[in-house]
């Protein structure tokens, strides 16, 4: 049954029809939690989507090799049972069409593309405080007026490519990951550049290579790459999964990383060298992350665990990678995750081949393109393609496309120019019944069940909302400076810390000119979903409600 929120009160401010009651920002893995969550609560809703169809993330990033890094049993939709019971993912990591298949599914399940608006951005929403209602306004010109506005606009959006001033004047092609074409890329006798070595960049380069003619990576600061171990997954496994699944997702919600791994118990200390050496090689084995998590504790915050897990990668990038001047050029010299680790599928191999040359512009930068490719300030390098795998303004630059404007007509982007502000990564002070979902301060983690648990957490409170009547909630300034002093003291107990030295971007560390420090939650995924449930069990102190 639909809840007209106009028809809670009869205070004339609320004059103003509504549109909708909530309208929520991006049709990816945050928007349809959210619509199918406000859709039960009875809800008019409408999502706005810049993309032509649902997906995202994976309906942006459609490159070559792009496949999730999290184990696709947890990489899901925890809420429904039956579609944990309907879907079984092929492997363990599954491909962008798969992920892009598994969200159109669920999509149409609940019906959800009837509420759905693609090819429209919205540009811009204000708060109107007389009818404490939001005016969201679309690139088409449209206004819609809302009481709630939710905006899932994902970590990775907002694509980053550095200003070469003389990319118009390359005669070739230029694609870049985040923006890549419908229709396939045929690199067949083509001479290829794929700038970025992050998770996009180590996905493309072993597909890439198969098929170019040459490819040149350029590469100005290594990762630490983990062998993936993928595998495609039958029958037998899926009956295995959904006979554990309680279980796995006890442990994806008390692992920090939201994943479903067993902690090691034990430090590199507790055993001799060849138990170390046994222990690394069968993690290894398994591939994926539980090489960080399941070989020995605290990788992330431990020097002697963090040491011994990267010296034995080292160790094998030098016995996979045939030349090694490649081999040390491809070791990274910081600690593991200080920068987002990725997955490889045959990676280091991929240096192997003739067909591919490393070059290092960590001191000699490329400097901008050219009529026939790349350039440093000294050496000219022709291809017939160019790849730009190098990143996002990530997290708080998702937010650069919307120009929200809260209460006495602060920008939101104003507001978070020195870094983002908000009371459990959920909420903004200044900007009443606007939710953020899987925005900035929630965990650093496997994302799509992160949003699971924050959209549960908004989705109850909007439910005591509507019980008690209420139409205006803002968290508190004195609940929201506490959340915010908070996330950089949990970054500070971690070696993550050490990524302002290696451009990551989850301290905004990778875009020229932004203010270095924590995006996200460093705290520990279950941690959060603690802090989630306390806050409400205890009335949600941290914010104001009539
Ligand atoms: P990224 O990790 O930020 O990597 C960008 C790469 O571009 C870096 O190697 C960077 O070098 C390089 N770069 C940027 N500007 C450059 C320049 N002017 N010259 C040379 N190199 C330059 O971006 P990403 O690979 O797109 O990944 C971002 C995040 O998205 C990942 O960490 C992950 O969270 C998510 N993601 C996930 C998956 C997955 O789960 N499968 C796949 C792709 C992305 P520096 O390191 O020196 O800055």
């Amino acid at each position: 049954m639909s809840k007209n929120l106009n028809a809670q009160t009869a205070d004339p401010a609320d004059a103003a029809a509504l549109d909708f009651d909530a309208i929520v920002v991006g049709a990816g893995f945050a928007g349809i939690r959210t619509l199918y969550e406000l859709r039960e609560l009875g809800l008019r809703v409408r999502v706005v989507e810049s993309g032509s169809d649902v997906g995202g993330t994976w309906f942006w990033n459609r490159y070559p090799g792009a496949r999730t890094d999290s184990e696709s049993w947890v990489y899901a939709f925890r809420f429904s049972t039956e579609v944990l019971n309907e879907w079984s993912w092929s492997e363990r990591y599954p491909t962008q069409p798969e992920v892009h298949r598994y969200l159109s599914y669920v999509t149409e399940k609940f019906d959800l593309r009837k509420d759905m608006q693609f090819n429209t951005q919205l540009v811009a929403a204000t708060f109107d405080e007389d009818s404490e209602t939001w005016l969201a306004t679309t690139d088409a010109g449209e206004t819609y007026r809302t009481r709630f506005l939710l905006t899932g606009l994902g970590h990775q959006s907002h694509p980053y490519r550095p200003p070469f001033p003389n990319l118009d004047s390359f005669q070739g092609k230029w694609y870049q990951s985040a923006r890549w074409p419908h229709e396939p890329v045929d690199f067949t006798g083509k001479r290829v550049a794929v700038i970025g070595t992050g998770a996009s960049g180590v996905q493309i380069i072993p597909l890439v290579a198969q098929q170019a003619e040459h490819v040149i990576v350029f590469q100005r600061t290594p990762n630490w790459v983990i062998p993936s171990g993928n595998h495609s997954l039958g029958e037998e496994d899926w009956t295995e999964i959904r006979s554990n699944y309680d279980a796995i997702w006890e442990k994806v919600f008390n692992q920090p990383y939201a994943l479903p791994f067993n902690a090691a118990n034990r430090k590199p200390s507790d055993v001799t060298p060849e138990e170390q050496e046994k222990i690394l090689e069968h993690a290894y084995k398994q591939g994926g992350f539980r090489y960080l998590f399941e070989a020995f504790d605290d990788v992330q915050g431990d020097e002697e665990s963090n040491r011994a897990t990267s010296g034995f990668l080292r160790k094998k990038i030098h016995e996979i990678v045939r030349d090694p001047a490649t081999a040390e050029l491809l070791s990274p010299q910081y600690p593991l995750l200080a920068k987002r680790p990725p997955l490889g599928h045959s990676y280091y191999e991929t240096f192997n081949r003739d067909n591919v040359t490393l070059v290092d512009v960590s001191r000699n930068p490329l400097v901008d393109a050219t009529r026939n490719g790349l350039r440093t300030a000294d050496t000219e390098y022709e291809v017939d393609v160019i790849i730009f795998a190098t990143g996002f303004d990530a997290v708080t630059g998702s937010y650069r496309s919307i120009d929200l404007i809260g209460r006495g007509g602060v920008h939101l982007l104003d507001k978070w120019r020195e870094g983002p502000r908000t009371n459990l990564g959920a909420m903004v002070d200044d900007f009443p019944n606007l939710f953020l979902v899987g925005g900035p301060h929630v965990p650093f983690a496997n994302i799509p069940v992160v949003i699971d648990r924050e959209v549960r957490w908004i989705g109850r409170t909007i439910a005591r909302m509507l019980e008690q009547e209420q139409r205006f909630i803002e968290p508190t300034t004195e609940a929201t400076d506490k959340w915010t002093s908070l996330i950089p003291e949990l970054l500070d107990g971690t070696l993550l810390v050490r990524g302002a030295a290696v451009n990551s971007w989850f301290l905004g560390a990778n875009i020229p000119g932004k203010p270095v420090g924590a995006l996200s939650y460093h705290g520990g995924a279950g941690n959060y979903f603690a802090a989630l449930d306390q806050e409400f069990d205890d009335g949600l102190p941290g914010f104001v409600r009539r």
